[in-house]
């Protein structure tokens, strides 16, 4: 979640591939965000209304089960979190949920839109419920002070040597989905239907619920009736979640801009074209793509992640590479913001006398907005409040950061994510205070989820929301 930087096979795209339907490249554009859910409508299939009665009886038998189990979950979690795995590289990771999962009686497919894993468990007739979570790690040095830290250093897709840590709770995800395989399988006697347990790779870079999804998820395995997944929070204490209606993260849009210049001497700028310069000046124009030319009430984040040009003090390079981060959260504005990031930087090699920009929009790694369907939120959200208190259960505005879990709503699915308070409720509190420390984000060396009590309470709402779709 959140950045994406590294470009996979780029697409080439020119302005008049991103004007009107002229996208050529052959990739989907955007299939989940051009349908949003943003109204109450009911899902095809209907969800019932629980009781009190119905869920504290659920919820007895779901810890007690958890109880059994929660050391070894939490072992599980430290053995992950040890050994992470980048994007694309998942093998081991992979391999021990399939086995974890085989132990329990599901049927386990691998190698499913690369290291992708299908858990299948059919426990009689009944709506199909899919459970996703993602299992790749980050190209980071891990400095959580933690005693399973991960030490792993690699060469990443490129070639560049990396650290490598769990950053963003795939972890956390990890053994959560385990666990609440567990409890499932241990009580098939209080539902039916079928549960498909998914092992997603490569969210980090975008790619991997497309894998999936291309290698036919959708065709080869039960086709779900509503999707589901959590994601673990930096900023919320272990027991609270929290979950948006609507419209949840944003487009995310990766875009390569090579800044072309006429190299020379450094002290003889007047027989180049510094490309430097120019893309100093491209970078400040950008900014006005949001603080001049869109609706100040309409979300628009245009980052430049990156910029690499040169290689010694008096040598004026040839080309300047930037690489951009583009967040939207509606399909018109996403079209107009690639478009003027284009037009901009043309504009500004125009005035330098520059050969035009290239300009590239990595579609491979588009990932689209995630929104969660309002019916399947609230009655979801309705139980949760029963199982672990109402006010551990919060609403949170949308984000700007972005997920490919949104592709699972493709059709018309009905999908649900929610987020995992995973944080020491003291380091919360005092976060709080004014002055106080700042709690360490997703992607950070810094964040250290709290395994105890974060998985039991993502194994307790995974079970219930499960439960609530397909309980007895
Ligand atoms: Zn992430
Ligand atoms: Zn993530």
């Amino acid at each position: 979640m959140f950045p994406v930087r590294v470009p996979l096979a780029a697409v080439l795209l020119t302005a008049s591939l991103l004007t009107g339907s002229g996208r050529t490249s052959g990739t989907d554009p955007e299939p989940a965000a051009a349908a949003p859910s943003t109204t109450a409508e009911a899902p095809k299939t209907q969800i019932p209304t629980r009781s009190p009665d119905w869920v504290s009886d659920r919820l007895k038998e779901v810890d007690a089960k958890i109880a059994t189990e929660i050391d070894n979950l939490v072992a599980l979690y430290r053995h992950i979190h040890t050994n992470p795995e980048l994007s694309l590289a998942e093998v081991k990771t992979a391999a021990r949920l399939a086995e974890e999962m085989k132990k329990l009686g599901f049927d386990v497919t691998e190698k499913v839109g690369g290291t992708g894993v299908v858990c299948v468990l059919k426990n009689g007739p009944g709506p199909v419920v899919l459970l996703r979570t993602d299992i790749d790690a980050l190209p980071i040095i891990e400095r959580t002070g933690v005693h399973y830290a991960s030490q792993v250093r690699t060469k990443d897709r490129f070639g560049n040597s990396v650290g490598v840590m769990h950053a963003c709770g795939h972890d956390i995800h990890m053994s959560s989905w385990v666990g609440t395989a567990r409890v499932l399988a241990s009580m098939k006697d209080k539902w039916s239907g079928t549960l498909v347990f998914i092992a997603q790779p490569a969210e980090e870079i975008g790619a991997g619920a497309r894998m999936m999804l291309e290698d036919g998820l959708y065709k080869r395995f039960p086709k779900p009736d509503f999707a589901l997944a959590l994601h673990s929070d930096p900023h919320q204490p272990a027991g609270v979640v929290s979950f948006t209606e609507g419209l949840a993260l944003a487009n995310a849009d990766t875009v390569d801009l090579l800044v072309k210049g006429k190299g020379g001497h450094g002290a003889a700028p007047q027989a180049t074209i510094d490309p430097i310069v120019l893309a100093a000046r491209i970078i400040l124009d950008l900014q006005t793509i949001v603080s001049r030319e869109t609706n100040p009430l309409d979300p628009v984040v245009v980052t430049v992640g990156s910029i690499h040009g040169g290689t010694k003090h008096n040598i004026i390079p040839n080309e300047v590479k930037l690489q951009l981060t583009v967040r939207t959260t509606k399909t018109e504005t996403r079209d107009r913001v690639l478009k003027a990031i284009n037009r901009i930087a043309k504009a500004a090699a125009q005035g330098a006398l520059a050969p035009a920009p290239e300009f590239r929009v990595n579609l491979e790694e588009y990932t689209p907005a995630t929104f969660n369907d309002v019916t399947l939120a609230r009655k979801t959200g309705e139980v949760l409040k029963q199982a672990i208190g109402a006010a551990n259960v919060k609403g949170r505005p949308p984000m700007m950061g972005a997920e490919d879990f949104g592709r699972y709503s493709q059709g018309g699915i009905p999908a649900f994510i929610y987020f995992l308070g995973s944080i020491p409720q003291e380091k919360y509190e005092a976060a709080r205070k004014p002055g106080g420390p700042l709690l360490p984000g997703m992607h950070t060396d810094a964040y250290a989820p709290i395994p105890e009590p974060t998985i039991r309470v993502g194994v307790r709402t995974e079970c219930l929301a499960i439960l609530n779709l397909l309980g007895k």
